[in-house]
């Protein structure tokens, strides 16, 4: 860690800087410069309590070396996390993609949507029982009954299920009926209790950015999660907050390669949520795999416009094994399959 100190700093405020830095343990180095006082705090960065630093007189600003993550960087584990799925690998040369509707609504509607994703090719399905809406009084989701449908309906095409978990009280349900993948939605990024839940769990993890969390916050929370043990995490981005309205959020397509070099884990792309509009869907998952994504997240219903939500943004059967079509293309123009 660097303290900078202020130009008109004193003796006594580098002394206290001092001896505050040997109290947490660290070795300490002053640089006196012709305008500034430079100090470098050596050992383990982590024992060093920042905050406490920066309230310090005299200190200007207060600047880490290491990054506060440490299981999840790429410096930590150099090769690629390979997750395995039941068989199906997310984070290797095969690109997944995940589909299935926005939310589990009946029995009927989920065995149409499994055989479609099956006939597109998928080998993942997606579903939420739990819904997180912005209104009160919008459909919240089918609850445990909707755990049930999806894994009969999945189970006749061996997919294995991703579905979001909201709440400690639902762990439970998803054991009852074995969940594969825990997602964990763009609002609950930051629920440190239910991450540090999911982090005792043995199950595959995705954790969807939060919609205005930067990809340092991003990592720590993934950083929650594997301190607890559980390193099988898959990072979804979805879209942020934008000031534009045409819309719903916008594809952070830059956060693919910087996260790619900033972890060692699988990273895909929620075209859905970002963009908002079936229409927009496959220019936005080409994007997404040109740019290094290991799979995507797409919303699709048997009739989107009757959807009990997002209908807007789900694909077609149709559309669903049109776009699989397409990006099997892009996929090999980069050195990979689908
Ligand atoms: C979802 O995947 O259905 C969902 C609610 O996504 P997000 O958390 O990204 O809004
Ligand atoms: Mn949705």
């Amino acid at each position: 860690m660097i303290i900078i100190m202020n130009n008109d700093v004193t003796d006594e405020q580098i002394a206290r800087v001092v001896d505050r830095l040997k109290g947490m343990g660290a070795g300490v180095n002053v640089s006196r410069g012709v305008e500034r006082t430079v100090i470098g705090a050596l050992g383990d960065e982590s024992k060093i309590d920042k905050e406490a630093l920066d309230a310090l007189p005299g200190v200007e600003d207060v600047i880490r070396v290491m990054k506060p993550y440490k299981i999840v960087a790429r410096s930590y584990h150099s090769a690629d996390t390979v997750i395995d799925i039941k068989g199906v690998k997310l984070g290797g040369k095969q690109i997944q993609v995940i589909s299935g509707p926005c939310s589990v609504e009946t029995q009927a509607q989920m065995d149409q949507s499994a055989a479609a994703v099956a006939a597109a090719g998928c080998r993942l399905m997606r579903g939420g029982a739990f819904k997180p809406r912005t209104s009160p009084y919008a459909f919240q989701g089918a609850g445990v009954e909707g755990l049930e449908m999806f894994r009969k309906a999945a189970d006749r095409h061996n997919l294995p299920i991703v579905t979001e978990l909201m709440d400690v009280r639902q762990v439970e349900a998803f054991q009852e009926y074995d969940v594969d993948v825990i997602q964990i939605g763009t609002r609950n990024m930051q629920n440190f209790d239910l991450l540090k839940e999911v982090g005792r769990m043995r199950k595959p993890v995705i954790l969807k950015r939060g919609m205005s969390a930067t990809i340092s916050e991003w990592l720590m929370a993934a950083e929650y999660i594997a301190a607890g043990g559980n390193h099988n995490i898959i990072f979804c981005e979805r879209g942020i907050r934008t000031f534009e309205t045409a819309y719903r959020n916008v594809l952070d397509v830059t956060a693919i390669p910087v996260l790619k070099k900033e972890t060692h884990l699988p990273v895909i792309v929620d075209p859905s949520h970002a963009g908002g509009k079936a229409w927009m869907v496959p220019a936005l998952s080409r994007a997404a795999i040109a740019a290094g994504a290991d799979g995507l997240l797409v919303e699709a219903h048997p009739l989107p416009c009757e959807a009990w939500c997002d209908a807007d943004q789900a694909l077609s059967p149709e559309e669903l094994a049109e776009l699989m079509g397409s990006l099997r293309a892009v996929a090999q123009a980069i050195g990979r399959d689908l």
